[in-house]
């Protein structure tokens, strides 16, 4: 065998063959390295083992006992059950598998076996073993903590136990510690070769967890010098326009206002003004729940910058969106004298010519616009910011290339999708951010309600009055069609009932499969007024503005997650009128998750409860936070960590922007190999 290195393929190991690797190779593990970071996803804890005949209905415990009897047995709606009485000094217990009858060939009398589960009543008391292990074998004996790896086809997390067991002796001293001294004892943390014993040989969960928080760190400060290095280059490698505050438009526009400022909206501007009055580029992050006043922060922006003889330009999504912008800056502006101009493809071609001429001579001092805006053949005469409306539903080419109809124009970015700190700082660690998370007042309240089967037939009443009142209503379903899915309700489905069903109302629909100019068509409808009802699934607009429309009825709500039910909530409470969001579930019982969504109107707090509903929905411990996969790391956890790192990223590059210094190549080569994608970021600027 070659010279083990933590680059060794695992396949060079002793008890992993041809297949094993390939087993491990899809649970992402191909060198020793790898396999030192396969953690496991949960531990039993064998060391407190409750006694059998004190195992209580209603507990989740972990107990020891010996098979004495076993059986298949096929109960419960046609299930095929596996059965095992476990007996110790104490007593016995049942345990029962509901649809693992494979398990009558693994189990057998006289086994010892550790299980762990909860404790209920069926027939007397039962356990439903949430794990099993077969101890007695390879020395594993009550009295441990045993780990519990993440498993695949033809490995199971045993093999995978045994195996990394094995090996651990030999491949610890191989790990090498590149973390700052400083970091390490900021935390408390244990070495990385410490870690790696931790996680996997714990004798207690509070050693495993200093164990993972250790690897879990690393793994944070590998993506947040990423980001920062990302940051850095963009602030630093072109130096932008120090903007200065000559107070002339922007203090017009304050006092023309019909209301004042929220606080968040004040600090908000400030942050911006801030940025903007610097030599070095803004790029910046402006986040609020749909309704918490955006486009007017956005507008002070762009008027620092027209004040300073700058053009500024701002980027929907959608037409309907660039429309809606439009006539809200236009609004807003009127007192100012400032015309804004706007952009989109639907426009006449001699129209946009024209625009065009008054963009490239410098006529217009705003515009607003659709990607029309980056097309060839615009032309700013000096571009000084660029606002991009919901930036996510742009790409980088499209954002990088309205950014390079300026000479390194300031840009602002807008996202109605409140998100977790945790997420915020791995999505957008590269970003400033600036939050608004107070409403202005004066608009109607949304209340939301969860509504069973057994009030249908009232809820579409209320509907059905809205609209004989004059008012809009949105009802959203999970599918298109019937066929996608027999035991959903559809959306063509549901139109054509209701236009039938309710022949004095114009029902419209709007979907995926839809072409966009159709559906924009119906949507601009629908803001007109001669649309009553849309029928649509999930592709209503975010940050549609119709505020005539005040019923929101969501069928099969349990099939959306909670930040998606409160992104379509947004599309109600848009005026000063009362709101209703109406969640009609299809089985009578109210899972808890959608009571909570009801209880609470604060995207971050929803965003919080969508995190950790997303996090534990996940058992392979490859878990996905946002377009980042994170191994160890857990959110919202572990969310003091990722503040730190990315402080302790800053503060490294702040000193060496290149980690070109001796003690920091390791930390820039270690990253570099976790982001292979990211090694251009080392070698420009
Ligand atoms: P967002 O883009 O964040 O969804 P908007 O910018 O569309 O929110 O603002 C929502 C509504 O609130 C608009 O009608 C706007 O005129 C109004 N608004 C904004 N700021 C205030 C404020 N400070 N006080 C009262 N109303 C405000
Ligand atoms: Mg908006």
């Amino acid at each position: 065998m070659p010279q083990l290195r933590l680059d060794t393929p695992v396949q060079f190991l002793k008890g992993i063959g041809e297949k094993r690797a390939e087993a491990f190779a899809r649970l992402g593990v191909h060198t020793t390295q790898d396999l030192l970071l396969h953690l496991p996803h949960r531990y039993i804890d064998a060391s407190s083992v409750t006694p059998l005949a004190e195992a209580r209905v209603g507990d989740d415990v972990a107990c020891v006992g010996t098979v004495t009897s076993k059986g298949v047995l096929p109960t419960r709606k046609g299930l095929r059950v596996f059965h095992a009485v476990l007996r110790d000094a104490s007593g016995v217990l049942e345990c029962a598998w509901p649809g693992q009858a494979f398990l009558d060939r693994t189990i057998q009398v006289g086994q010892l076996l550790l299980v762990a589960g909860p404790v209920r009543f069926y027939h007397g008391r039962q356990m439903a073993p949430r794990e099993m292990v077969i101890l007695g074998e390879d020395g594993e004996s009550p009295g441990r903590i045993l780990p519990v790896y993440p498993a695949t086809e033809g490995l199971s997390h045993k093999q995978i136990r045994t195996i990394i067991d094995a090996h651990l002796d030999s491949l610890i001293p191989l790990v090498p510690d590149i973390l700052p001294d400083e970091l390490k004892a900021r935390f408390a943390l244990p070495s990385l070769a410490e870690a790696v014993r931790l996680v996997h040989r714990p004798t207690s969960l509070t050693e495993a967890e200093q164990g993972r928080r250790r690897l879990a760190i690393d793994e944070l400060l590998d993506l947040q010098l990423m980001l920062a290095r990302a940051r850095h280059i963009a602030r630093h490698g072109q130096r932008g326009t120090p903007f200065v505050l000559h107070r002339t438009l922007t203090t017009k526009l304050r006092e023309s206002l019909p209301w004042t400022l929220t606080p968040d909206q004040k600090q908000s501007v400030r942050e911006i003004f801030d940025d903007m009055t610097k030599a070095d580029r803004m790029h910046r992050l402006l986040m609020g729940d749909v309704g918490t006043g955006k486009t007017v922060v956005a507008l002070f922006a762009m008027l620092l910058a027209v004040e300073n003889g700058y053009q500024a330009a701002l980027m929907a999504p959608t037409e309907l969106l660039a429309e809606q912008h439009y006539r809200t800056l236009a609004t807003l502006l009127a007192p100012l004298g400032i015309h804004p101009e706007m952009l989109v493809g639907r426009l006449g071609a001699s129209d946009k010519k024209a625009a065009r001429a008054r963009l490239a001579s410098g006529e217009t001092q705003l515009v607003v616009g659709t990607h029309a805006l980056v097309q060839e053949g615009v032309a700013f005469s000096k571009l000084g910011l660029v606002v991009i409306d919901e930036q996510h539903r742009f790409g980088v080419e499209q954002r990088s290339a309205l950014m390079l109809k300026g000479e390194a124009p300031d840009v602002l970015l807008l996202t109605a999708t409140p998100i977790p700190r945790s997420l915020a700082l791995t999505r957008y660690g590269d970003l400033d951010m600036s939050v608004l998370k107070v409403r202005p007042p004066g608009r109607g309240t949304i209340r939301t309600a969860v509504r069973t089967p057994a009030q249908r037939a009232k809820v579409f009443d209320f509907m059905h009055q809205t609209v004989q009142g004059g008012g809009q209503v949105y009802i959203v379903l999970p599918v298109i069609e019937e066929s996608e899915r027999a035991d959903l309700r559809a959306a063509q489905t549901m139109a054509t009932s209701l236009a039938a069903q309710w022949p004095d109302v114009v029902v419209g629909l709007v979907h995926g499969r839809i072409k966009p100019p159709e559906r924009e068509q119906v949507m601009r409808d629908f803001r007109d007024g001669t649309v009553g009802v849309l029928v649509a699934t999930t592709v209503i607009e975010v940050g549609i503005d119709v505020a005539n429309a005040t019923v929101m009825v969501i069928e099969h709500p349990e099939r959306f997650g909670l930040a998606q039910l409160h992104q379509l909530r947004g599309r109600v409470g848009r005026g000063t009128k009362e709101s209703h969001c109406i969640l009609l579930t299809s089985s009578d019982g109210v899972p808890d998750r959608l009571r909570a969504f009801a209880a609470t109107d604060d995207g971050f707090q929803i965003a919080e409860l969508d995190l950790e509903e997303r996090s534990h929905g996940d058992l392979l411990g490859a878990r996905q936070s946002g377009g980042v996969d994170f191994r160890i790391a857990r959110f919202p956890d572990d969310t003091d960590l990722l503040s730190e790192a990315r402080a302790l990223a800053r503060a490294i590059l702040d000193t060496d922007p290149g980690l070109e210094r001796r003690e920091n190549k390791p930390l820039r080569e270690r990253a570099v190999a976790r982001y292979p994608k990211a090694e251009v970021l080392f070698r420009v600027g």
